[in-house]
């Protein structure tokens, strides 16, 4: 146990930053995104054990069939989104950062559904374990961001209880709109996906949370939601107020222990395009192979809120809004704050996209790489929401010295990265968690594989 979990105090009681919403894009309906001559559908879109193929090149598929799966517990197949023919099946540009494998489908653009899954007539009185083997089969991940397996999520252990169940709806990333709009137009659909949730998990209750900000959702969730007794609760408007642990603390007023999960407090919580994407499973048939993400930046022509087929190359999104504007200075997938810098427009929309944010080169500002400065100001400590010390884990991030990183809670960081926003010298300080993550984490493997050897240092 490092001595920082020990001091910790009240989490999210403190911290976070207040960037500017530029949330322009919300007076935009979700409107149906490109129809691509392509798409590329990774095999890894979720924490877990990647996807095999089930598929050859050369078969023809149907929308919503699955083309990958997995034996493992922690894992979710992923289907096509289009109907068509395989025509690959190799690496492809992955949004993480690496190249992964992928199959890529050529649509004959008629949209030809598969018959494999097929509407429930009363989901809510199907067993709970039925309901994990069917979220499981129809391939839903967490799409707020983490991409964590929906039916691991559901199935809470015998020795835990889950009391509330938080629909999160707290979109607290600047430019991304997508959730929000969701809400406002499929509030029934949320809800009742949420209910089937709940009955998985065996919940008592369902909470929302809405950051404060959005009176028309909250308005309109509290009137779908008022029959079920679903309690809509007005969040403070900060980031990031939609992290998991922030979202428990501030609805249950609980902790989540270091390196606890939500069950331990007696939570669960679940994204708002999550609970539609169960809704859409059970009452429409349909797995997870499309959802709904913002396009929006001054470095492209046309600001949206689509609904994109999973696999759609970001590039094809970027066309269908008018191309870009300027010379392009960066292209993120997810918000500005937690998002992934892209070195290329060909990487596909997977489950997890929450938004194509594209920057104008001119209007950026861009900070030279160069040496750790830290003037000790404290700022990033005092807007860590999880009380972390971020200067001292960059700094010895940043000379590698693993031992003295040891005594920081490291995995605690969320990389919401509060901390850089906030620090005058603009020390790229979630670049150096990441890193000493990365070398502690290569550290213990070392020494893991070292004590399996026997060869007498373990
Ligand atoms: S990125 Fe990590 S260290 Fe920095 S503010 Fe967020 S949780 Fe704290
Ligand atoms: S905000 Fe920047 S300068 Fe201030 S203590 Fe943190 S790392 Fe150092």
């Amino acid at each position: 146990m490092g001595w920082a979990q020990r001091m910790k105090r009240a989490l999210f009681t403190r911290g976070g930053v207040h960037p500017e919403p530029r949330k322009v894009s919300s007076i935009m309906k979700i409107f149906p995104g490109p129809n691509p001559e392509q798409v590329i559908i990774p095999l890894s879109q979720h924490i877990g054990a990647p996807c095999e193929p089930v598929v050859e090149i050369g078969d023809e598929v149907l929308v919503g069939q699955k083309i990958g799966d997995s034996a493992e517990y922690v894992s979710a197949p992923v289907h096509s989104s289009v109907s068509g023919e395989v025509t690959g099946i190799k690496k492809y540009p992955h949004p993480g950062g690496h190249d992964m494998l992928a199959i890529q489908i050529t649509s004959d653009h008629l949209d030809r559904p598969s018959p494999d899954l097929q509407p429930v007539a009363e989901p809510l009185e199907l067993a709970p374990g039925e309901i994990r083997v069917r979220v499981r089969e129809g391939g839903i991940v967490g799409m707020g961001g983490a991409g964590f397996p929906t039916h691991v999520k559901l199935d809470t252990p015998a020795d835990k209880s889950i009391e509330v169940m938080i629909v999160n709806g707290a979109e607290c990333e600047p430019y991304l709109t997508g959730d929000y709009r969701v809400m406002l137009e499929n509030s029934e659909q949320v809800l009742m996906g949420a209910k089937i949730a709940q009955r998985a998990l065996g919940a008592d209750r369902i909470v929302v949370g809405v950051e404060h900000v959005f009176p028309d959702v909250i308005r309109v969730m509290r009137e779908a939601g008022g029959p079920f007794g679903i309690e809509v609760v007005s969040l403070p408007c900060r980031y990031p107020q939609g992290a998991e642990k922030s979202l428990i603390k501030s609805i249950a007023g609980r902790e989540v222990p270091t390196g606890g999960l939500p069950r331990d407090v007696g939570a669960s919580v679940s994204n708002v395009q999550t609970c539609y994407a169960v809704y859409d499973l059970f009452y429409n048939g349909r797995p997870l192979t499309d959802r709904v993400l913002t396009v929006a930046g001054d470095g492209i022509a046309g600001t949206a809120n689509l609904r994109v087929k999973i696999g759609t190359t970001v590039s094809d999104v970027i066309d269908y809004c008018g191309g870009m504007v300027g010379e392009p200075g960066k292209v993120i997938l997810g918000g500005p704050m937690m998002g992934v810098a892209q070195y290329t427009t060909g990487v596909p929309v997977i489950k997890t996209t929450s938004g194509i944010i594209v920057l104008r080169a001119d209007t950026m500002l861009v900070e030279e790489p160069g040496h750790f400065t830290c003037i000790r100001c404290g700022r990033c400590v005092k807007r860590c929401p999880m009380n972390l010390m971020p200067y001292q884990m960059a700094s010895y991030a940043d000379i590698g010295d693993w031992d003295a990183l040891e005594r920081f809670d490291l995995e605690e960081c969320m990389e919401c990265g509060c901390c850089a926003y906030i620090c005058p010298t603009k020390n790229p300080l979630v670049q150096l968690i990441k890193v000493g993550k990365d070398g502690l984490a290569r550290r213990r493997r070392k020494m893991d594989s070292l004590v399996g050897t026997g060869d007498g240092r373990g």
